[in-house]
Formats: structure tokens, sequence, C-alpha cells
């Protein structure tokens, strides 16, 4: 059967900032290579393979690249560029390096994909429009709304649940970052903002139009990117989700004053946690 992939309207746009990147994903990850690059690795000869096979282990049921002490990969090179790349090409990489940020996600017969917002040239593209989200069908040049995308997929839901709800109360805040202290912290800053954001929620202010317009558009997003998850947790909590996650990048946004990268770290805690999407599923 013929699977309909679509893709957000940002999509096209995405290039990798490699060297000009603050916050390298070759840096903080385990970097899982699959098994058919393993054996590309293990039989061809020369020496930058050679160099890839000193450099690689065999963990918790995968091959990776060994990370060095400060978590980077060990062919990220200090001008942040990739020394496989800049040796060979990119036919040389694993399908992780080679896909990431990117995603596709199935939901009935249709494919969903998009780019990982812990990635932060996916979160400039996300926010560099105030428009509501649109989408492309692969083959097509028709853009959809998120509305029209829904009911391809056999969804209805009135327009008010398509658009981020500002307002929160102090007590709605409290509740979000509950849900957030119950997650897996991704690395030993995640407490602190967490209690930081705690001291901060009785000053919440309003949000202006135009960040409204950014916040519908990161809400459409979370919603879109969950879609895979109606099926086990019910539409409902999809949706609620995604208004608490959104909900915690307005508190991020709102004590930084920085909105890329308070949905980039959302994104690293949330977003590429399997644990943590299933621990806020389960306690929204
Ligand atoms: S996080 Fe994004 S922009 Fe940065 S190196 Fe990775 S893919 Fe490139």
């Amino acid at each position: 059967m013929m699977v309909t992939t679509y893709y957000p309207d940002f999509y096209e746009q995405f290039s990798c900032k490699a060297g000009a990147c603050r916050h390298s994903c070759c840096q903080g990850w385990e970097i899982d290579i699959d098994e058919r690059t393993a054996k590309r690795y293990q039989e061809l000869s020369g020496p930058l393979e050679e160099e890839i096979r000193q450099n690689i282990i065999w963990q918790d049921g995968s091959w990776q690249f060994r990370l060095q002490a400060d978590d980077r990969c060990p062919f990220l090179r200090a001008d942040g560029l990739c020394q496989l790349i800049r040796k060979a090409d990119e036919s040389i990489l694993c399908d992780i390096c080679a896909n990431h940020p990117r995603f596709f996600v199935t939901v009935g017969n249709y494919e969903l994909a998009g780019v990982g917002l812990s990635c932060e040239k996916s979160c400039e593209l996300l926010l560099a429009d105030l428009s509501n989200l649109t989408f492309h069908v692969e083959g097509s040049d028709q853009f959809l709304d998120l509305s029209t995308l829904l009911q391809q997929l056999g969804i209805e839901l009135p327009q008010e649940e398509l658009l981020y709800q500002d307002g929160m109360t102090a007590e709605d805040a409290a509740f979000v970052l509950a849900c957030m202290n119950k997650t897996a912290p991704i690395d030993a800053d995640w407490p602190k903002q967490l209690e930081k954001l705690a001291a901060a929620v009785q000053t919440l202010e309003p949000l202006t139009r135009e960040e409204s317009c950014l916040f519908t558009r990161i809400y459409q997003y979370i919603l879109y990117r969950a879609l895979e998850h109606a099926r086990t947790y019910g539409l409902g909590t999809v949706l609620s989700y995604a208004q608490l996650n959104a909900d915690f990048i307005s508190l991020l946004y709102q004590l930084t004053g920085q909105l890329d990268e308070s949905v980039r770290r959302w994104s690293e805690q949330v977003e590429y946690s399997v644990e943590n999407v299933r621990c806020l599923m389960e306690l929204v």
C-alpha cells in the first residue's frame, strides 16, 4: 500500500549549521550505529575505516561511537565540522548521523515527517514565521492547515483545540512544573532550572500578540509530533500533553527571554526521551 507522507512547511529549508551550531548534536548523546553501517565499517579497508574501527565500541546491544571525556563524538573537530565528512563524504555516515534531526512516524496509513527541536536550526525555522503551521503532502505542491491534515487522518477537532491557550495561572504553572519534576533529568542543570522556574511562577506575564502566534506554532508542532501516541493514550491526552509542554516552554521563555533556546531545551528533555514522553502522557 502507498503511504502518504506529510511534511511541515519549513522541512525543506532545513540544513545543518555545522560549525556555526552552538549545541552540536555530535556532543552529549550516545550515537548508535545501525547494523548495516557497522558491518560496512568492519569490512572496508583503508586508513579512515581503520580509524573508525578504533573509535567504536559495542555497548548496550549496539555499536556506538566511543565518546570522549566531554561526551564529544571522536570525529567532531574543534571547528564543529565532522571529520568523517571532511575526509570522505556523507555516504560514510551511519543512519542516525545522516538523518538527524529528521523523524518519520507512522499514524495509520500515513507517515508524519519533521525535524526534531533539540536541533537549534529546527527551532529557528519553526519560529521564523508567525502564521499557523501548514503541511505539504509528498509529491504535491498543495499546503494543508493542521485541521485539514487531521481530517485526512480521520480526526475532527474544533478550531479552538488547534490554538495555544494562553492565560496560565500560578496554579497551572505549579502543575506543569510538578509534572516536569517527575521526568528523568537529562543533565545536572535540569533540576536547577526547574527550581528557578518554581521561584518565578508568581509573576507570569501575558503573551504579546506576536508571542501568541509563535506559541500556537509551537503547540501545533508538538501536537503533530505526538499524534503517533493518540492510539495508545487517546486524543484528549495528546492535546493536554501539547498544551502542558507549550506551557512549560512559555515558563522557560519568561525566565530566560530566549524562545529558540527554551524550545530546544524542552526538546532535549522531553521530545528526545521516550521515557519522559511516556511519563508526561500518563500524568496529564
Ligand atoms: S544540532 Fe542541528 S544544526 Fe546543530 S550540528 Fe546537529 S543537525 Fe546541525
